[in-house]
């Protein structure tokens, strides 16, 4: 298992050096909500073996996050009554990738919306966060 740099946040997210709110977990990927979500719901799914993005994973780890997004995509809008997601991979801070580790993000759609790759959203409280992966995972 490769492990991230030191300083890398979801790296320490991983190790729980910094907290974080499971959606989802295996031996292969965790699946987190993100802190700053363009949408409520916005749930990110990494692997437990470090890359910095799509191309430089193992293709096993782009495909077991997939099998995950998957999973997750009908919980996801389950809990957050969206008939729509959008999965993104941003790969290189032109694209707005702010965290040089794989991640998927699944972000809940409703009509009229408006999401930034470059601009993060509203930081939620521990409770916003709880509670928002508790409806998720009842739906899992
Ligand atoms: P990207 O811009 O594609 O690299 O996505 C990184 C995502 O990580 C953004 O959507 C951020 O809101 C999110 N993020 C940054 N720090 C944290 C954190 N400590 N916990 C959860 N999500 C985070």
């Amino acid at each position: 298992m490769r492990e991230a740099p030191a300083d890398n946040i979801f790296g320490k997210i991983l190790k729980g050096e910094i907290p974080s709110t499971e959606v989802y977990s295996d031996n292969h990927v965790y699946c987190f909500l993100d802190l700053y979500p363009q949408n409520p719901g916005h749930t990110l799914v990494i692997p437990r073996n470090y890359s910095a993005n799509v191309v430089e994973a193992d293709e096993s780890d782009v495909f077991t996050c997939l099998r995950v997004v998957r999973k997750l995509i009908p919980a996801v809008k389950a809990a957050t009554g969206a008939a729509g997601v959008s999965v993104l991979a941003n790969m290189g801070r032109d694209a707005g990738q702010m965290v040089e580790y794989l991640h998927f993000h699944i972000i809940p759609r409703h009509p009229g919306d408006s999401i930034s790759m470059y601009e993060l959203g509203e930081q939620q409280t521990p409770e916003q966060l709880a509670e928002m992966a508790a409806r998720i995972r009842a739906e899992l």
